[in-house]
């Protein structure tokens, strides 16, 4: 029999924890499959751990929990979650009951046919979702898409089952900073999308700020592209050239009228403050590259465990 690995990042999860479990269980009892369970516990403020080692103590063989010493954020923990997991099929899940456990008999179905490696899901809709958010998300999408190689699905998320050959691939790819929609996608095999509608978290709250959210698009971006850096050689070219041009039609103003008044102290400074903003922000781009190499040269580890069962 084939075993199913359910991978589940939780941070500050301790009223989702209970419910998620027997709404899973109630699913995936029918399957035909053994089933184990890797919980994250992402540094959790609140008493998600104590939750998880009840669920540990009353299922010992099927439950298992990984708790960090401390916040990484939820990549980090679905890496440590792909890590522990030991089944041929691995599925990610949120413990919010968002991902909704009714698809893992069609995703489990999808991937034995052989004719897929990863089922993924893809929200159609974003009901209870601010416009503005919805607006932003979508031009990052296109963003990205445009500049970057790697393919980034609008609207997917993290709830994906994939066959044991693509979790090892994943794992693969060890570095620091992990954009998972990115890393998804850049690992290749033949991934199929379902489509669902959008589902509200059953307790707690998305920590999810907007400002968080633009972070995450920017190192989405970064990680994946090297679009931004191009920006710099772009503005350089041309204030080269326009720089080149005022040269000329001042060398040759010089010499048709050599006693031509001095003039232009405002046009002077505007120009100075324009590429003096211009290379501070070509140096800002740069630098968040540079700050990424630091991160990835100093080699940390991607999180810390204290407690695994
Ligand atoms: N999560 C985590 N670490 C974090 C933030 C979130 O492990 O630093 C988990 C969280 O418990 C949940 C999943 O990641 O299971 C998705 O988080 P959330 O529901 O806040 O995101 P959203 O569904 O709004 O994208
Ligand atoms: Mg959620």
């Amino acid at each position: 029999m084939n075993k199913l690995s359910i991978v589940v990042p939780c941070y500050n999860e301790q009223e989702s924890v209970p419910l998620f479990f027997p709404a899973v269980e109630k699913v995936v009892t029918k399957m035909d499959v053994t089933v184990e369970y890797w919980f994250v516990n992402d540094g959790s403020a609140d008493n998600t751990l104590q939750e998880l080692r009840k669920l540990h103590n009353d299922h010992p063989e099927k439950v298992h929990y990984i708790s960090f010493s401390r916040n990484f954020g939820k990549e980090s923990a679905l890496y440590a979650g792909l890590q522990a997991a030991t089944g041929d099929y691995v599925v990610d899940m949120d413990v919010d009951l968002q991902d909704p456990p009714e698809f893992l008999p069609k995703m489990y179905d999808l991937l034995q046919t052989g004719d897929w490696d990863c089922i993924g899901t893809r929200r159609v809709d974003r009901t209870g979702e601010a416009k503005i958010k919805s607006f932003l998300s979508d031009m990052f999408y296109k963003f990205i898409n445009r500049i970057s190689n790697t393919q980034i699905i609008p609207g997917a998320r993290d709830y994906r089952m994939m066959t044991r050959q693509m979790v090892n691939a994943v794992l693969e790819m060890k570095e620091y900073s992990r954009f998972s929609k990115g890393i998804f996608s850049w690992v290749g095999f033949r991934t199929k999308y379902l489509d669902y509608h959008n589902v509200e978290r059953v307790a707690g709250e998305s920590d999810w700020t907007t400002w968080k959210l633009f972070r995450y698009a920017f190192d989405g971006i970064a990680d994946f592209s090297q679009a931004p850096l191009n920006i710099a050689v772009w503005i350089g070219s041309v204030s080269f050239i326009v720089s080149i041009i005022g040269l000329l039609a001042v060398i040759i103003r010089h010499i048709v009228n050599p006693d031509a008044a001095v003039f232009g102290w405002a046009s002077l400074v505007s120009i100075i403050l324009l590429i003096g903003g211009l290379q501070l922000l070509c140096i800002g781009i740069i630098g968040r590259y540079v700050g990424k190499i630091f991160l990835q040269v100093k080699d940390r580890p991607i999180y810390i465990v204290q407690e695994k069962k």
